[in-house]
């Protein structure tokens, strides 16, 4: 057996199972995996650091963690390549700081607010958001001793506590949330407090603007989901083997961090506009994953984009040969909120009959 991406043979224990969309983006009804391709050490130990990175320092990860569709207690914001504001619209800059969340609701996302601590400690210039009843939950378990040790040293002045209220008397939820803490082992000093009604809170939208630079473990991330979605293809079209042509090891190295390569040679272009035929006929994106490879000027070229949002463009590498015929290229769409994915066509008479695309090499034309 033999890893797709540190092109080493392993005997059979050493190789895992890796999800062609890390089940951190979604799962699906049907997930899809490449067993006994991958290596542990590629998969867990490489993939798994690539993964937080992007979960926590991109602003799709940092969307996803909106939506928390896992329940997790917790976010982690890095805040070193990508920084996001929000304005609550709240009347008073103090609540710019609450961490808004989206729940996706009889076709809509809406945004909502969570009981929740902020803790300004983690990394240089992030922050971590405890969302205070699912931190409850874990009281006890071996994630909340890991919890603990984590925001071992954390001072007062570096937390705040957001939490609905009926009125400015009503400390029930405050007085938890500063309980909770000293469980955690801080030992909060309330410095000033501010209540805003529910008049406050109805009907107000908030904006969000980010500042995003990608950094290189995102862009390496983004490749290997590429190439990850481009083995899954080659695999299903019993052409497995094309994954170790030399056309395919700079990319591969760019993945694994052996080849520092300027991130403008993998990831070549970042776009706005929809890729998709429904998104075309209703002008916006669709809130969902989108993952493809075409040929291009003698190159494997790959869009991807995730919850409807830039489109990055990579370069998988040159075009072996084998591969250069008319038909070559796939693409599907995955839709994380209703649990199903759907194959594309660039074929017009495909559009909207109900014919499923399948996973391969050649299908797209
Ligand atoms: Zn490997």
């Amino acid at each position: 057996m033999k890893c797709i991406y540190c092109n080493k043979e392993k005997e059979e224990r050493l190789f895992n199972t890796e999800h062609v969309l890390p089940r951190m983006l979604g799962t699906f009804r049907e997930n899809l995996t490449i067993k006994g391709h991958v290596c542990k050490n590629c998969n867990s130990v490489i993939f798994s650091s690539l993964e937080s990175r992007f979960k926590e320092d991109s602003e799709e990860g940092i969307f996803w963690q909106m939506y928390n569709l896992n329940d997790s207690y917790q976010v982690r914001i890095r805040g070193e390549f990508t920084k996001m504001f929000f304005i609550a619209g709240l009347g008073d800059d103090f609540f710019n700081d609450i961490f808004p969340f989206f729940e996706y609701k009889d076709g809509e996302h809406c945004i909502k607010f969570v009981d929740q601590i902020k803790i300004k400690n983690y990394c240089k210039d992030g922050y971590l958001i405890l969302l205070i009843d699912n931190s409850k939950k874990i009281r006890g378990s071996s994630k909340f001793r890991k919890l603990i040790q984590n925001l071992e040293g954390t001072r007062s002045e570096d937390v705040s506590i957001f939490v609905g209220m009926q009125n400015n008397k009503d400390r029930l939820k405050l007085d938890e949330a500063i309980s909770l803490l000293r469980e955690l082992g801080i030992d909060y000093k309330e410095k000033q407090g501010k209540f805003t009604g529910s008049e406050g809170i109805e009907g107000k939208e908030v904006k969000i603007s980010v500042n995003q630079n990608i950094g290189t473990y995102v862009a390496r991330f983004l490749a290997k989901i590429s190439f990850n979605y481009f083995s899954y293809c080659a695999i299903q079209s019993d052409m497995g083997h094309i994954l170790f042509n030399d056309n395919f090891i700079p990319i591969k190295d760019y993945i694994l961090g052996k080849k520092d390569l300027p991130t403008k040679e993998v990831l070549i272009s970042i776009q706005q506009e929809p890729i998709i035929y429904d998104e075309k006929t209703v002008k916006r994106r669709a809130v969902g994953h989108t993952v493809t490879f075409y040929r291009f000027n003698g190159e494997i070229l790959s869009q991807i984009s995730f919850l409807g949002k830039k489109i990055y463009t990579i370069k998988l590498g040159k075009m072996p040969e084998e591969l250069n015929k008319d038909n070559f290229g796939c693409g599907h769409f995955f839709n994380p909120f209703n649990y199903q994915f759907s194959g594309m066509s660039k074929n017009p008479n495909k559009w909207n009959n109900g014919v499923q695309e399948g996973f391969g090499l050649f299908k797209l034309y």
